[in-house]
């Protein structure tokens, strides 16, 4: 990959590895911000409601006691007036003790907009009105022919002791809705002839703003509101006082708790008690149940009736159910969830990057393993720490370790003589510093060892090379061993005589010059042996030149156990040899002479003719510290004449001095 295309458009391998990281942790983060937030919503609203039922189950205990005083007060007032009606003697008019009685308990309740006696016919009989907190008798003139108003008709079908509650409604009065407006509930109960049948009906007209404005403080105080809704779904008590009283007020019949919150009031209608959840948030809902609670209080029947019935509802807004911290979990999640975008998108750049170089470095290694298994010469790398890095098939090959055995090894542990491991160590250790050693000057023959422990000569070519600031050296080893012998061979070829083995003309000169430079510097002794076989030509013309050859062989390995390993000797013509004897004087070269001749004497030189047999003459000279190599050869040569022409098979010393 350039660098070029890492850096601008995000190939789809970076996309696709930042993806499956990302989507599974993204998922996790959201489930479980999803799991704590369903969990702490759940926790959050069933604390609410516990808080709501509570609060509705109060105002309702408080309302229904309310009523039940008033229930009393009704059932009081109309005993207390029937038992007035019985009053024999007459003594005081009717009309004033009830009045007084009256009077006096609406003075001392201040809760009655009115209390009235009423007979049957719904004449108005007695009537007190509170006047600004002030009871007054209202005159005979003010009273007013109720008639048949369905609140006395519903009380005078009540039996004596019971109560029939009416409606919660505005006041009407000569016909015309009560200006400012009355909420009243009236209490109304029979009043029973001492006679037979009943004398009408008592009717306290109660204030209800009180239980209207204990609502609305309630409702304020709290997160809450609070609501007062009649049987058809009406407000009595409402988010806004200008919506309430749909139901009297003309003008406002738009306005109910059944249009507001349609879905809420599905639930509510049909139910006594009760919570529902809408959007519009949590409504807590209880009826006003007044029956029961006489009952529960040990009537024997249900001593009132009311026509209407009444919820008392609590909303909590959706604002206030959700959690709190919702915002800042939500911008908590975001942040989480961008960091960790942000970290995965790194490391799927820095995956996508490592798995593109590893491969493109297998495939380099590929190549390069295919391109060194080709190569005939071991091909190897190392480190500073001269551990082997590469190790090509032909290295396998000519060490016998397998790639596996030798990577990581010391290379020259493995391969070099551990004699020279000293010598290797500290080479190696200027290596690691400075990328040089006498390795990489040039090709040198070194010797190296196979894994079975033998040797062989090598021929090393190296080179050195740096690599995040780490040395390295590459290496091709070549077996050399058959090119040594090869080149022994050519040696020995050059230096020895073809048909005997021994020492040839040139080689025996070299060989000779050095060793009277020798002497002529240490001064030690040196003497030279010239010796020609007699007669040989008559050997050829006898037997042969093939015999003849056999028995130059032959005479050259009888001189050369005759002589020590430190003598020279060659043939130096066709059947004339010379043997050079360091650290030998006259007397001793002339011995060795005569040894040679010996030997000669009595040895058979043919294998294949063992009849024939020849005599050799010899000269012998020493050096001395003016004479060079020639005028020594001349010398020896001089004496062997001389042994020649004394008829030949003997030794010559020279008369040099
Ligand atoms: P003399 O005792 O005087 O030395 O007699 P001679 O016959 O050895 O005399 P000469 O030195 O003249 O002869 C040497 C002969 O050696 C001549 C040649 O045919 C023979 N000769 C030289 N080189 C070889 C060789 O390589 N093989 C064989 N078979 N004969 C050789
Ligand atoms: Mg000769
Ligand atoms: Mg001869």
């Amino acid at each position: 990959m350039s660098t070029d295309q890492a850096n601008s458009s995000p190939p789809p391998r970076v996309i696709f590895a930042f993806l499956q990281l990302y989507l599974p942790l993204a998922f996790l983060v959201l489930l479980v911000a999803s799991l704590v937030y369903l969990t702490q919503k759940n926790t959050r609203l069933e604390a609410i409601k516990g808080q709501q039922t509570n609060i509705v189950r109060l105002e309702r205990e408080v309302l229904e006691t309310d009523l039940l005083t008033h229930v009393s007060d009704a059932v009081f007032l109309a005993r207390l007036t029937s038992l007035a009606m019985d009053r024999p003697d007459g003594h005081v008019p009717l009309k004033e003790v009830l009045q007084e009685a009256f009077l006096y308990f609406s003075q001392s309740q201040k809760v009655y907009d009115q209390v009235r006696f009423l007979d049957t016919s719904g004449r108005e009989v007695v009537r007190i009105n509170l006047d600004k907190g002030k009871a007054r008798v209202v005159g005979q003139k003010e009273l007013q022919p109720k008639g048949p108003r369905y609140y006395v008709n519903a009380g005078l079908k009540m039996s004596p002791g019971q109560v029939y509650i009416s409606p919660f409604d505005l006041n009407i009065e000569h016909g015309r809705l009560e200006m400012p407006h009355k909420p009243t509930i009236r209490f109304v109960s029979p009043v029973e002839d001492p006679g037979d049948g009943l004398l009408g009906v008592v009717v306290l007209n109660f204030l209800g703003d009180r239980i209207l404005d204990r609502l609305r403080r309630a409702s304020r105080a709290g997160q809450n509101e609070l609501f007062l809704v009649n049987q058809g779904g009406w407000w009595l008590v409402g988010p806004n006082p200008e919506h309430e009283w749909g139901h009297s007020i003309s003008g406002r019949t738009a306005f109910s708790m059944a249009s507001a919150y349609q879905q809420a009031w599905r639930d509510i209608a049909p139910e006594e008690n009760g919570q529902v959840v809408t959007p519009h948030g949590l409504f807590t809902y209880q009826s006003v149940a007044l029956m029961d609670k006489m009952q529960a209080a040990g009537a024997s029947q249900p001593p009132t009736r009311m026509d209407d019935h009444w919820w008392i509802i609590s909303r909590v807004p959706q604002e206030v159910l959700a959690l709190p911290w919702l915002p800042a979990m939500f911008w908590i999640c975001a942040g989480v969830m961008l960091l960790m975008a942000g970290v995965v998108w790194l490391w799927a750049m820095a995956r996508v990057r490592r798995a593109l170089a590893e491969s493109e470095s297998l495939g380099n290694q590929r190549r390069l393993e295919f391109i060194t298994n080709t190569s005939q010469d071991a091909i190897t790398l190392v480190d500073s720490q001269d551990q082997v890095q590469f190790w090509n098939l032909a290295a396998e090959r000519l060490f016998g370790y397998r790639r596996e055995e030798a990577l990581g090894q010391s290379l020259h542990q493995l391969l070099a003589p551990s004699e020279q491991h000293a010598t290797i160590a500290r080479g190696l250790e200027v290596f690691g510093h400075t990328g040089q050693g006498a390795i990489f000057e040039g090709r040198r023959e070194v010797l190296a060892r196979r894994k079975d422990g033998s040797h062989f000569p090598a021929e090393v070519s190296a080179s050195a090379f740096s690599l995040d600031d780490q040395w390295y050296a590459a290496g091709s080893v070549r077996d050399i061993t058959e090119h040594k012998q090869n080149e022994e061979a050519l040696k020995r070829l050059a230096n020895t005589d073809g048909l005997t083995g021994v020492l040839n003309r040139r080689r025996f000169m070299e060989l000779s010059r050095q060793e009277v430079a020798r002497s002529h510097r240490y001064g030690g002794p040196l003497s030279l042996i010239m010796l020609d076989v007699d007669h040989f030509k008559a050997v050829n013309d006898s037997y042969g030149h093939e015999v003849g050859d056999e028995v130059l062989v032959s005479l050259s390995q009888v001189c050369r156990q005759v002589l020590r390993q430190v003598d020279l000797f060659g043939r130096v013509g066709g059947e004339e040899f010379m043997a050079l004897l360091p650290e030998t004087g006259l007397e001793g070269a002339a011995m060795v002479a005569e040894r040679l001749r010996e030997a000669l004497d009595t040895h058979a030189v043919s294998a294949s003719k063992p009849e024939v047999r020849v005599t050799i003459s010899l000269g012998v000279a020493q050096l001395s510290p003016e004479t060079r190599l020639s005028d020594l050869m001349r010398l020896a040569d001089d004496a062997m004449y001389r042994a020649k022409q004394n008829g030949r098979n003997r030794v010559e010393i020279s008369d040099q001095k």
